[in-house]
């Protein structure tokens, strides 16, 4: 029998998806590409794995021994407010799908994606990896807070009846290369600096929705492609792990925007519309965990991480998401 490790990432094509096959590719270090590994990155084009049958098929085709599972029903606020059946099912179908058919083919490993949005709407801070199912989720997005919060009870319960290996991951906010820079329903990063792009370009006020004063987390995708990469070679537990800067690395808005004026090189008239609403003011995660696993990692300044970004956006701006 081969030792060839086939590693099959589901959502190959998105933010995070994309940023694991950069660093596959690029990383000269120990989170490149390893002797004996083949990997395959999936988009939706190769199956739309809420069909069970497409599942299996892929599955048949490429016959991995490790799955990364990324692909998942993604959006904003608006549209998770608006299509919350479709948040909870899609998601609930695409989850199944792929554990029960990794399962099914004695895939040695699984590693699939939670995030912090979907733990209890009232909670204290920071949350950790013991508090996602401590209560209800926010209103506005329960139907895919709850569809990825079975990710983790399938896992326990792949892994006590069959001893399966299934573990996942949660970021905290993700950004880089490869986002959705779509001005209407993207995550605050992606969406300001398309909109300071524009600012730019048109020569009109850069606006930002809100005080400015939220804090948030926030991880470069790049950074989160090195983390999977671990955790699927080195990390043994099936409970989560949060994958996120620390609690003293927590951005304010304005912070945020003061560092995207600066990348994007804009000049113009600058400020915040307070008429809008701010959300939470803060999600704080704590990543004592990662940290005790891996105390030395070190993450991409939130500067140079913003600059690529934006010069990826720049670069890409007729084929990225807008
Ligand atoms: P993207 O929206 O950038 O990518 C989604 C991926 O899923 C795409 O490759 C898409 O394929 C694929 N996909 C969607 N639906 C299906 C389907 N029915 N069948 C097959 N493939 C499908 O997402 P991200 O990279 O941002 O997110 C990856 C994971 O990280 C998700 O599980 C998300 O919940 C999680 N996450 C993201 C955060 C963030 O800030 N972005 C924060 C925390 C967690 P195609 O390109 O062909 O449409």
């Amino acid at each position: 029998m081969s030792n060839e490790k086939v590693i099959l990432v589901t959502g190959g094509s998105g933010l995070v998806g994309k940023a694991i096959e950069w660093v596959i590719e690029n990383d000269n270090g120990k989170y490149g590409k390893q002797e004996g590994e083949k990997w395959v990155f999936l988009t939706s084009k190769d199956g739309n794995l809420r069909s069970a049958e497409a599942t299996r098929a892929i599955f048949e085709k490429y016959k991995p021994t490790h799955v990364i599972h990324l692909a998942a029903l993604v959006g904003g606020l608006f549209k998770n407010m608006k299509y919350k059946l479709d948040f909870l099912r899609d998601n609930l179908l695409i989850n199944d799908n792929v554990l029960q058919t990794a399962h099914e083919h004695k895939v040695k490993k699984v590693v699939s994606c939670l995030s912090t949005c979907i733990f209890p709407d009232k909670t204290t801070y920071p949350i950790d990896e013991t508090m996602i199912h401590s209560g209800p989720p926010h209103e506005s997005n329960f139907g895919y807070a709850y569809a990825k919060r079975l990710i983790d009870t399938q896992n326990k319960a792949y892994h006590d009846q069959f001893g399966d290996n299934f573990t996942s991951v949660i970021p905290t906010n993700v950004f880089g290369p490869h986002d959705n820079y779509d001005l209407q329903d993207s995550h605050v990063i992606p969406g300001l600096v398309h909109k300071c792009y524009l600012a730019k370009k048109n020569g009109t006020p850069f606006v930002v929705a809100g005080t400015g004063k939220p804090l948030r987390q926030f991880i470069y995708s790049r950074d989160l492609a090195k983390l999977f990469i671990w955790v699927l070679r080195e990390y043994k537990e099936i409970d989560p792990i949060i994958l996120s800067v620390g609690e003293k690395d927590e951005v304010s808005i304005k912070d945020v925007a003061d560092t995207i004026v600066k990348a994007v090189g804009f000049e113009g008239d600058y400020n915040f519309d307070t008429s809008k609403a701010d959300g939470q003011y803060k999600k704080t995660a704590s990543n004592a965990k990662l940290m005790k696993y891996l105390p030395d990692f070190q993450f991409t300044p939130f500067e140079v991480a913003v600059k690529e970004s934006t010069e990826w956006f720049i670069q890409n701006y007729d084929n990225a998401r807008t």
